[in-house]
């Protein structure tokens, strides 16, 4: 199944128990504006490399439009489109003034060089600059992208626009960024894990855990649960996985990820597995945070965690998603799951138009503040109309954007 079928799938599943109307569907699944761009550099040998720059801008009936920037290989057109949907309903989901988009290019960053990267990027801005802006759509970081490549994105809108660091967030710290900004999508996993785990009952010491995937979003998460008492006995990243039964010495995992430049290939005090098997272990809780389509009709009988942390976009498929909700397995949907980033997100644009600098405290307490808020609506439609909390956020999402789009007129 195709990326974005499968985001309408979840979509309409929603839309039928709220009875939306077939021309209401229509009007809020159609993207707003899709574009592609040539994006042409000479490499560090001299030879020249073309490159296709997509940014899909979904929904602007809240506000703005928001959403990453990815450089992955498997980026395509379809991809970045159901991206760009998820994040309309997770903007509506957390009551972020936004709608939602996303771009990136199918490209692998570790393959180029810092100053290969940087021209990727700034060509990529010549071609987009004219349809973003801190009032059109506002870019960020997600897979293979990071506040480095932010800087690079104010840095070239600049050169068209004049100084304007709300134009993208996500930025270094010391160039407009947000203390906090970094660590939200897997500190807000870590705190709606919490929540949840809590809601359900669970102890933290009886609780095993394992992520996939060891970027931005997966070791901020595992930070976080670690300190919070929970048990995380796997990892993985593209290197393969890595299991500990008795729990893994997280602060060290940590450590030797910022020693190999966020690669654990090589780490040796766990027992090495596959990224397959870190999918089937025997946990309580699965997080997966690495890529989109992991958990399919193919692997979903394998699954063995009962609870499912979707940190990563559209990690499980609607396939397995019907398999597993069947069987009892609870799954925290993305569009809650990892909407810390985009809360941060929020915070860092505030911060720039304000001219005013938040600190570290408050960034985490009104980020602690809009997920709780954000997860009780969903927990509490969730238990009242005995839907999965996926169908209960998407619910919490279309019905605000479509109430958006009423009330804005729509002639
Ligand atoms: P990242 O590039 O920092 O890290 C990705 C991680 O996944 C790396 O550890 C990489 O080694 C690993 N990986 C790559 N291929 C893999 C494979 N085949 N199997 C297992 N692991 C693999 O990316 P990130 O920013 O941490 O994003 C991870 C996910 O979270 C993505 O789905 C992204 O869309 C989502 N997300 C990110 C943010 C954010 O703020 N960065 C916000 C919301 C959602």
């Amino acid at each position: 199944m195709k990326a974005f079928e499968s985001a309408q799938l979840y979509f309409n599943r929603a839309a039928d128990h709220i009875d939306l109307t077939e021309n209401m569907r229509r009007l809020l699944i159609v993207p707003k504006r899709e574009v592609q761009v040539q994006v042409a550099i000479e490499r560090d040998n001299g030879e020249i490399s073309t490159f296709i720059g997509y940014r899909v801008q979904h929904d602007d009936a809240r506000g703005p439009m928001k959403g990453g920037l990815r450089y992955h290989p498997d980026v395509d057109l379809d991809e970045v489109r159901s991206l760009a949907a998820l994040m309309t309903w997770k903007t509506a989901v957390v009551d972020l003034p936004y709608g939602g988009a996303k771009g990136g290019l199918a490209i692998d960053p570790t393959q180029f060089s810092s100053r290969e990267l940087e021209l990727i990027t700034r060509r990529f801005v010549d071609g987009i600059h004219d349809v973003i802006g801190p009032d059109i759509d506002i870019p960020a970081p997600d897979m293979g992208t990071n506040a480095e490549v932010m800087a690079w994105v104010m840095n070239q809108y600049a050169k068209y626009h004049g100084f304007s660091p709300a134009c993208v967030t996500g930025k270094p710290v010391e160039l407009h960024g947000l203390p906090g900004r970094e660590e939200a999508t897997g500190r807000g996993v870590g705190i709606l894990t919490y929540k949840m785990l809590s809601r359900m009952a669970r102890k933290p010491d009886d609780t095993r855990i394992a992520i996939q995937g060891f970027g931005n979003v997966g070791s901020h998460t595992a930070k976080f649960i670690h300190e919070a008492g929970y048990r995380l006995v796997a990892v993985s990243d593209f290197s393969g996985g890595y299991y500990r039964p008795e729990g893994l010495d997280v602060p060290g995992v940590l450590r030797y990820s910022l020693e190999h430049k966020g690669s654990l290939a090589g780490y040796t005090e766990a027992q090495p597995i596959t990224n397959a098997e870190l999918l089937a272990l025997d946990v309580d809780v699965l997080i997966p945070a690495a890529l989109g389509g992991v958990i399919t009709h193919a692997n979903a009988d394998s699954v063995r965690a009962k609870i499912i942390i979707e940190a990563a976009n559209s990690p499980v498929y609607p396939d397995a998603d019907e398999m597993l909700t069947e069987r009892g397995v609870t799954i925290l949907p993305d569009i809650l799951a990892n909407a810390g980033g985009v809360t941060a997100s929020y915070f860092e644009w505030v911060q720039n138009r304000q001219r005013y600098r938040w600190d570290l405290n408050r960034v985490r307490q009104e980020l602690d503040h809009v997920l709780t808020r954000s997860f009780e609506r969903v927990w509490e439609l969730s238990i009242e109309r005995k839907l999965s909390l996926r169908t209960a956020a998407y619910i919490v999402g279309i019905g605000r954007v479509g109430q958006a789009t009423v009330l804005g007129g729509l002639s």
